[in-house]
């Protein structure tokens, strides 16, 4: 990246969730404006928003429309970026919010879970000429029609990425409510540490295995454009976690963190006819609904019959049990069931790629607390089993002192 002199900043809900808070980000945005930055800030809805905007939605339909899902949720983030203008203002500085639309975020047309396609810059820019903070609401777009899209909850990370890219600033910090990355997520385990550097590898790996601190797909576009990534605290004034192509001192600890993911059903379909075509067509249909699904097992028949069992987003759990129900019934299977008290334990190291055993320490960690693995898969950079959500927790808490995570 060129060095220009505009910093991004996001500040994630918790960070902006009361009045008091928003005053507390306002202060610290002048501080960076004072020193002389170009400050463009992206802030996410107030506290639990968005949660709260689509409780709203369940109590009116269950098939909503994704289109009014992005015109309502969308609005959660219009509050926080002029409140936050607002509360600039009264330090004695100039700012303006603007939406995604305003700022000009072009996205595809995908509903809830858009892609950004391109960034005019302009308008944040003349902003920063005439030296207002400029203040973007996060997470939401406008597709070429002028339909208004959001990008995946949260999204504003990715918002801040894209911006941070398109306006080649100098750093993309993003500011949340714990003070960087952690070896598991510290509200879980309270002897997580908080990790300096971490690579974009495991950042990836760590986001899309259930560490919810960033958005996957924030770390996707950091890592495709090689954005450096800062996470820090909004609370605090400490040191926070580099995001960034390698860091050499990793390559002597090979697991770096422990993952939970509790947003994940397992599926199971019951006796399909075991031919050749049936995972073909069974998978086909359902990635034909925009459904993805993870570790994919299938056991071994014995009567010409076999059962096949996967994970997919707990968000998709309707959709995915009418499609599964739909091609079982076509290709003479039995039942698809679903079972929604299940959670993804997952460890996470760039060094796993060249140590052997280390799948041995995680079975037997869980096995030393008497917890069940339901189901394994693993990456060149991870290990994940699928256990009972009730042990969850203690799971967290075993596998990160088997990995002696808490020491440096
Ligand atoms: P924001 O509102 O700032 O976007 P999020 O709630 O999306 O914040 O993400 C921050 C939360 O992510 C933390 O409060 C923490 O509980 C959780 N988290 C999960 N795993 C980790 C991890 N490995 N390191 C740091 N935080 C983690
Ligand atoms: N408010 C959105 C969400 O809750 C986006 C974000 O927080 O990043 O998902
Ligand atoms: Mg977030």
């Amino acid at each position: 990246m060129s060095k220009s002199n505009i910093i991004v900043q996001k500040y994630g809900g918790s960070s902006v969730a009361n009045p008091k808070r928003i005053a507390a980000v306002a202060k610290r945005i002048v501080g960076y404006h004072k020193k002389g930055h170009d400050v463009v800030v992206v802030v996410s809805a107030l506290g639990d928003t968005t949660d709260e905007l689509l409780k709203l939605v369940r109590k009116i339909t269950r098939t909503p429309s994704e289109r009014e899902i992005d015109m309502l949720i969308s609005t959660g983030e219009q509050i926080s970026v002029a409140l936050l203008a607002m509360a600039i203002h009264r330090l004695g500085y100039e700012a303006k919010s603007f939406t995604g639309a305003q700022v000009g975020i072009i996205t595809d047309s995908t509903h809830t879970k858009a892609r950004i396609i391109k960034i005019n810059t302009s308008t944040i820019k003349r902003q920063l000429a005439q030296k207002n903070i400029a203040i973007v609401a996060g997470f939401q777009g406008v597709d070429v029609s002028k339909e208004i899209t959001t990008l995946g909850r949260g999204g504003s990370d990715l918002t801040a990425v894209a911006l941070a890219k398109a306006l080649k600033a100098r750093s993309c910090e993003i500011y949340t409510d714990v003070e960087g990355i952690y070896t598991a997520d510290p509200r879980i385990e309270p002897k997580a540490r908080k990790l300096d550097n971490v690579c974009y590898d495991e950042m990836l790996e760590m986001a899309s295995l259930g560490a919810q601190v960033l958005q996957t797909r924030c770390v996707e576009l950091a890592k495709r454009f090689n954005i450096p990534i800062v996470v820090k605290s909004s609370f605090t004034n400490k040191g926070g976690t580099m995001i960034s192509p390698e860091v050499k001192a990793m390559e002597k600890v090979v697991v770096r963190a422990v993952t939970l993911n509790k947003n994940e059903v397992k599926i199971t379909m019951r006796d399909l006819p075991d031919r050749p075509g049936v995972a073909a067509k069974i998978f086909q249909e359902i990635a034909d609904q925009g459904i993805n699904v993870d570790m994919i097992v299938q056991n071994i028949s014995r009567t010409g019959y076999t059962d096949l069992s996967f994970t997919a987003a707990k968000d998709n759990l309707s959709k995915t049990l009418r499609v599964g129900r739909a091609v079982s019934a076509e290709i003479g299977g039995g039942d698809v069931i679903a079972d929604k008290d299940v959670a993804r334990l997952s460890i996470v190291g760039v060094g796993m790629k060249s140590h052997s055993g280390i799948a041995a320490g995680m079975f037997e960690a869980l096995a030393d607390n008497k917890i069940n693995i339901e189901m394994i898969s693993t990456s060149e950079i991870s290990i994940s089993c699928v256990i009972k959500k009730k042990y969850a927790v203690r799971a967290v808490r075993a596998l990160h002192k088997k990995f002696k995570l808490d020491k440096v």
